[in-house]
């Protein structure tokens, strides 16, 4: 596949900045947090590099993107290879004699191996295609959950949990006349392992629960409680919506029966996400949706259909989405993913201790592991007047429920300022995000 010319937005990417560093001092006069910088296997200005919107400009500033939490920014590799996509093997897979039709479905069967590769599963037979992480869980409720819950059987979903692991559970668990049952947190945003382990039963028939929690950023110890959970026979679905980009994934190694992701949370492109099943659970498991691609043998008097993973993919796919997806995942494996995380970890120690500086804030989420997610709340501050405020200075966080209300509630607010961080970020993002906020916190009440 030839490359397209993408120099059409070259003059955006200027020469890496040197790093200014100018941190707050620690309120508790703890000695300072070393801020992370490139090095040890990782240097985030390799990443940037290939970025060209972290190098554009908001309202006079240089753009902070620290909302990853909602979506990624996209490296040139992926821009590049939807271009290449459209611009020269444009066709529908599985179908047709042609050459294009040939090149498009080699293109989306190797984004399912690079998939599968990416989660450590060990086949790509495995691998749904799904719009993203929220279809992918309705496709598991919907087909799954259809045909193996019934009246008085159990859900098990952490309180911590995206809407999206919740709703889909909660339609499900009232059409079939089953529970669902929260599972509290602790103090810190860790789920309370106790109550976990005292609401499992026999009648549990799954559990529900993210590998990183988009809020808090807790990452729940998901393999210990999948063994707990196999042992009443519950199965586990496992939302990794948020920790795919933040730290390797090993499905074989959690033990999973299910594990969900999102493309545009990976550096990918919207509407493209995956499903991993279990071989012998997938197999198991009824069409959701009927049409094309999706059959075996179609006639009125009635249908069969296509083995794994096509059965649940009917209809023409997101096939260009197809083709980012296994753009980003070909750049992240450029990196070394274990240098990357102890990056991030660097990144949020050194955030964590300078947003504490900052009088009146307080951060949601202290669970020891988190992934790089700070949501906080300002004395005196709507989140929505604070983000709007970091907005005036090129600086994006989100503010509000964040699709997770339960989160929230635990500590009593409806609503949050959220800065999320990727393998991008920089201390110097940090230090710009800080300085922000205390200008607000000495702006004179209005
Ligand atoms: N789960 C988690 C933990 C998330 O953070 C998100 C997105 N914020 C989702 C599920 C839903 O993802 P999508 O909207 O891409 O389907």
């Amino acid at each position: 596949m030839t490359t397209p010319d993408v120099r059409a937005y070259e003059h955006v990417v200027p020469e890496p900045r040197p790093y200014a560093h100018r941190a707050p001092e620690p309120a508790s006069g703890a000695p300072r947090a070393t801020p992370p910088r490139g090095g040890g296997g990782f240097d985030p200005e390799t990443a940037r590099r290939d970025i060209p919107v972290l190098h554009r400009t908001v309202n006079g500033h240089p753009l902070a993107w620290l909302d990853n939490g909602a979506t990624t920014q996209k490296p040139r590799q992926v821009i590049e290879a939807l271009g290449a996509y459209y611009g020269t093997a444009n066709s529908n897979i599985h179908r047709g004699a042609h050459t294009m039709a040939r090149e498009a479905t080699e293109t989306y069967e190797a984004g399912r191996a690079a998939v599968a590769g990416l989660l450590g599963a060990a086949s790509p037979d495995s691998i749904v295609f799904t719009r993203g992480t929220t279809e992918a869980v309705n496709l598991v409720a919907q087909s799954w959950g259809r045909a193996n819950i019934g009246p008085g059987d159990e859900i098990l979903v952490p309180v911590l949990e995206h809407h999206s692991n919740i709703v889909p559970w909660q339609m499900l668990a009232k059409e079939k006349h089953a529970r669902l049952l929260p599972v509290p947190l602790l103090a810190d945003g860790s789920i309370d392992q106790d109550a976990f382990a005292d609401l499992l039963s026999f009648r549990t028939q799954l559990v529900a629960v993210s590998h990183a929690s988009n809020v808090l950023g807790t990452v729940p110890p998901v393999r210990e409680m999948t063994a707990l959970a196999h042992r009443y026979g519950a199965k586990v679905l496992v939302d990794g919506a948020q920790a795919v980009a933040h730290f390797p994934v090993d499905v074989a190694e959690l033990g999973a029966d299910f594990y969900v992701f999102s493309g545009h949370k990976l550096f990918a492109p919207t509407g493209i996400g995956a499903l991993y099943g279990k071989p012998g659970v997938l197999a198991g498991m009824p069409p959701w949706q009927g049409g094309g691609n999706m059959i075996d043998q179609v006639d009125f008097a009635g249908s069969t259909y296509a083995p794994v993973p096509h059965r649940f993919e009917a209809g023409t796919g997101h096939i260009s989405g197809v083709a980012g997806l296994l753009a980003a995942v070909d750049w992240l494996a450029g990196f070394d993913r274990d240098a990357v995380a102890a990056y991030e970890k660097g990144l949020l120690a050194y955030a964590e201790q300078a947003m504490a500086a900052v009088p009146g804030l307080e951060i949601l989420g202290s669970a020891p592991g988190k992934i790089a997610v700070l949501t906080f709340t300002l004395a005196g501050h709507d989140p929505a007047e604070i983000a709007q405020w970091l907005d005036q200075d090129g600086i994006a966080v989100r503010a509000g429920h964040h699709c997770a209300q339960p989160s929230l509630r635990h500590y009593g607010v409806e609503s949050a300022a959220r800065a999320s961080f990727a393998l991008y970020n920089t201390a110097e993002e940090v230090d710009r995000l800080v300085a922000s906020l205390v200008r607000l916190r000495e702006q004179p009440a209005a």
